[in-house]
């Protein structure tokens, strides 16, 4: 049996290499948590799908914590005494530490060096810094340039705005039969970097425009949001209706050439939990789960204990654990087209196990009903695993009393969510079967 021809979504059209070409897009921009280059990376996305962008002011109140300044930088360099830029923002914005004031002057080497941040362990690599919230200024430049600095006098200049303003996150929802929904989450507050940042984004984004023109039964929101204080801001805006999240992935670092990791929900056992650890174990590749902690990326505000939402999160290489993390290394030859399109795909396949994952009444619910004269052992017959579709179709009948779903009885069974959907289908066609999961939600 083809496991893909009973599902409702049509396999991917979208390929790694345009997700790939549209990282490539994206990958200059100078993104903070707040500031032009979230809004112009937004407005990217809005050539894909229709993304809302909102803007919440400066200094609103979200919870423990307050909408930041906005900042923005048109140029930062450090200039030698020939006038020669010898760290130039232009050439990489990784070269300013994120948030930084401005500043302009001139300044000997002594001055300088404790705002000068290295990696001396990999002398080609940039680092990325951040000083979200501790005004400071500071550059990032490789141990190579960092040892041709000569004891002179520098000129240094960081060209940048922190002022009132706002801080902007995209969102997209598309409605479904129900009002719950299942949400898509990611970060867009780091500058040139692949694959923290811009792989999450290129997947949702094309997930959300796949999902457009699809039948729903959940309604999916896609968030765009600057890490952490997005996420709050964003939950502290919609503390009254984030109950409706029934489900959710974080995606973050889903582009490296590392086998997926699913990191579960602070539930644990959650279905999007489940529905996750059994796409992974049919999908023919390497993968790992690992539980949650209250470390990573905004899983941390989804998952805390006023909200407990059931948000689990994608990733690869974890989290902070792999050298090309926070550095210019983090590129995109290391952002992989084949990684992209499988990460695409085993999310096309989360959703749909999400979207077939009903409950059935058993119309014989004393012994089994009788197969052959419904002709349904020749239908099994004809297939070349028969024995597969026929426990599927025993233990189906058997567990569908109403409270089982389709994927307690995969787990149950140890079979595909594709083989039990198919034998659902079949028994339903029958009159063997009776959807019940509505019925069950009501009460
Ligand atoms: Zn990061």
């Amino acid at each position: 049996m083809n496991p893909g021809a009973t599902l409702t979504i049509p396999e991917s059209a979208v390929t790694g290499e345009r997700m790939h070409q549209f990282i490539a897009e994206l990958y200059p921009i100078c993104r903070s948590i707040t500031g032009d280059g979230v809004r112009a990376t937004l407005r990217r996305i809005q050539k894909e799908i229709p993304l809302a962008i909102k803007e919440i002011p400066s200094g609103t109140p979200v919870f423990d914590w307050t909408v930041p300044r906005e900042w923005n930088i048109r140029d930062a360099y450090i200039k030698n005494s020939h006038g020669e830029r010898v760290v130039d923002f232009q050439k990489s914005n990784l070269h300013v530490v994120s948030y930084s004031v401005p500043i302009r002057g001139r300044m000997p080497i002594a001055e300088l060096r404790p705002h000068l941040h290295s990696l001396p362990d990999r002398p080609d690599w940039i680092p990325y810094r951040t000083s979200y919230y501790q005004e400071n200024w500071g550059f990032c430049l490789s141990e190579r340039q960092l040892e041709r600095l000569a004891d002179q006098e520098y000129e240094v200049c960081i060209d940048s705005t922190l002022e009132d303003g706002s801080l902007t996150y995209g969102e997209l929802l598309l409605p479904g039969e129900t009002p719950d929904e299942m949400l898509f989450s990611c970060h867009v507050c780091h500058p040139s970097l692949c694959n923290d940042n811009l792989s999450g984004i290129a997947v949702a984004a094309f997930l959300a425009q796949r999902l457009q023109s699809a039948p729903r039964r959940y309604s999916y929101r896609f968030l765009f949001i600057p890490g952490t204080i997005g996420a709050i801001t964003w939950l502290a805006k919609n503390a009254e209706t984030a109950y409706r999240i029934r489900h959710g992935l974080v995606l973050a670092g889903v582009g490296d050439r590392s086998p997926l990791v699913y990191k579960r929900s602070r539930r644990g056992n959650a279905e999007i939990d489940r529905v996750v650890a059994h796409v992974l174990r049919y999908s023919g590749r390497e993968w790992k789960t690992t539980d949650f902690s209250p470390y990573g990326y905004d899983e941390r505000q989804y998952c805390s204990p006023g909200f407990d939402l059931a948000v689990g999160r994608l990733s690869r290489a974890p989290h902070g654990e792999f050298p090309e993390y926070h550095t210019s290394a983090d590129n995109l030859e290391f952002v992989a087209p084949e990684s992209l399109t499988e990460t695409f795909s085993v999310c096309l396949k989360i959703i749909e196990l999400l979207e077939r994952n009903r409950r059935y009444v058993s119309t014989n619910q004393k012994c089994e009903p009788q197969l052959g004269k419904r002709g349904l052992y020749r239908a099994i017959g004809g297939k070349s695993d028969s024995g597969q579709s026929e426990m599927a179709m025993l233990w189906v009948l058997n567990l569908s009393d109403g409270r089982h779903t389709q994927l307690d009885i995969a787990e149950r069974a140890e079979l595909p969510f594709a083989v039990v959907a198919s034998a659902t289908e079949t028994l339903e066609k029958h009159g063997l079967l009776r959807d019940s999961t509505d019925a069950l939600q009501a009460t």
